[in-house]
Formats: structure tokens, C-alpha cells, sequence
């Protein structure tokens, strides 16, 4: 099959499917977004993706992100940083995406801020909540969030925006719905206390429907547009 004619085609798909989800779990039409999950991906299945309408893209690595940057400048794109942070690569952070959805530390938030040009809007950030400690080493903990919210919200160059999480594998969709109903209570939580948030970003190839029906207003999706990944 020709690798690219399919990705036109399973973005159609992932559309469409995002937006019989939002009618079937009585959401807005429209208020599910969709990111492009590229890491590992090259840069021509991007650009078929870009072509067809996708605008939004969401990187892991720093190095192969700056390389994409550089290769698709023209374009208008929305760069989300998603990945893992080494400290060593923060500066470049700031300085190059307009979102970062994996913050985890108040060290982290504060060097995010420190490195943000002021020449650019402040840097749009989620908190990476770890909704199931066991699993996963990389974000907050559940209660550890409010705190971390409150002090970023106290930083001039970053907006914080909501909450990411990455949950567990599992392929029942009653335990992808619970763990994504956790995030969701954390940020209507957040809502309430008058933290100003509309992101909540979860649901992968994997767990999109479950994620649209509690809540999530933020898709990120890799292999199910472009595949398998592979080593560039
Ligand atoms: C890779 C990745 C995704 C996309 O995963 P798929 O299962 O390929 O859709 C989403 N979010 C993050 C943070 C990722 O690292």
C-alpha cells in the first residue's frame, strides 16, 4: 500500500472516529483536539499529515524535534514538547515549542520559566500527572498537583494550561475509563479551587475512546495516523 495515501486516510478515520465519540458521550462537537504524536516518524509523513489538515504535533525528543522545526519552518504549526525532561535540554525547550505537557517538578516549572524568551507569549504547560504510581516513574503525583499548580501559576513566562497523563496499558476499556475519570476528578478539582484550565490532555491510539468519554479535551495520537515507528 502506499504509505502515504494511508495516512491521509487514517487521519479521515481518527477524525471521524474523535467526532462520533464526542456525539456519543453527549460532548461538544469540537471540543476534542487532535495532536500528532511524531516521534520516531519521518518528516514525509508529516508533511502528508500537514497537507491534510493536521496542524498540531507533538515531539519526545529534543534533537529530532529541532531537526523537524528546521525542515518544516514554512509551515504553521503548533510544536508541543511531550517527552520526558532532562535538565540539560530545558533551554532549548523554552525556547522552541509553544507548549510543554510534561511538566512534573517545581524545579522543572521554574527553569522552564527562566529559560522562556520574553520576547515570545508565555509558555503554554500541563502537569504530567502519574495517575497509577506502580506503573510509571514520570509525572506527579495525584496529590502533590494542586500545590504544583499553584506555583506555576505563580511564574510570569509559563500559562499553565491543564493536566496530561499517560496511563497504564491495559486493553479494558472499564479500567482505561477509571483511570482517565481520576485525572478528570483532579481537574474539575482544579476548576473549582479557580485555576484557570481547559486542557486535559489523555487518550492515545490505544485509548481514545475511553478517554473521550470521561472527559479529555486533548488527543494525542501516534501509530493509529502514522504507523508504526520507526528508528530515523
Ligand atoms: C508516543 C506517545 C503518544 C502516542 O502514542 P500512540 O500509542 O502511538 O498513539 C502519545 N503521548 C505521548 C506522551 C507519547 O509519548
Amino acid at each position: 500500500m502506499d504509505e502515504s495515501t494511508s495516512i491521509a486516510k487514517n487521519l479521515q478515520r481518527v477524525n471521524m472516529n474523535i467526532r462520533e465519540y464526542e456525539k456519543l458521550y453527549q460532548r461538544s462537537e469540537n471540543s476534542v483536539v487532535l495532536l500528532g504524536a511524531t516521534k520516531n516518524q519521518s518528516i514525509e509523513k508529516m508533511q502528508e499529515a500537514i497537507d491534510n489538515g493536521l496542524t498540531i504535533f507533538g515531539e519526545n525528543y529534543l534533537q529530532e524535534a529541532l531537526e523537524k522545526m528546521e525542515l518544516l519552518a514554512n509551515k504553521k504549526i503548533e510544536w508541543h514538547y511531550i517527552g520526558p525532561i532532562q535538565s540539560n535540554k530545558i533551554k532549548k525547550i523554552a525556547e522552541h515549542f509553544s507548549w510543554v505537557q510534561s511538566v512534573s517538578s517545581e524545579k522543572i516549572a521554574k527553569s522552564l520559566n527562566d529559560h522562556r524568551p520574553t520576547d515570545l507569549p508565555p509558555l503554554n504547560i500541563c502537569i504530567e500527572v502519574n495517575i497509577n504510581a506502580e506503573a510509571s516513574k514520570s509525572g506527579a503525583s495525584p496529590n502533590e498537583v494542586l500545590a504544583l499548580a499553584e506555583y506555576c501559576q505563580s511564574l510570569p513566562n509559563i500559562k499553565l494550561k491543564g493536566l496530561m497523563a499517560i496511563p497504564k496499558l491495559t486493553n479494558s476499556f472499564e479500567e482505561q475509563r477509571k483511570e482517565f475519570r481520576e485525572l478528570k476528578k483532579l481537574f474539575d478539582s482544579m476548576k473549582e479551587k479557580g485555576f484557570k484550565v481547559d486542557t486535559l490532555s489523555m487518550g492515545m491510539s490505544d485509548d481514545l475512546e475511553a478517554a473521550i468519554a470521561e472527559g479529555s479535551t486533548m488527543v494525542r495520537v501516534g501509530t493509529a495516523i502514522f504507523g508504526k515507528r520507526e528508528s530515523l
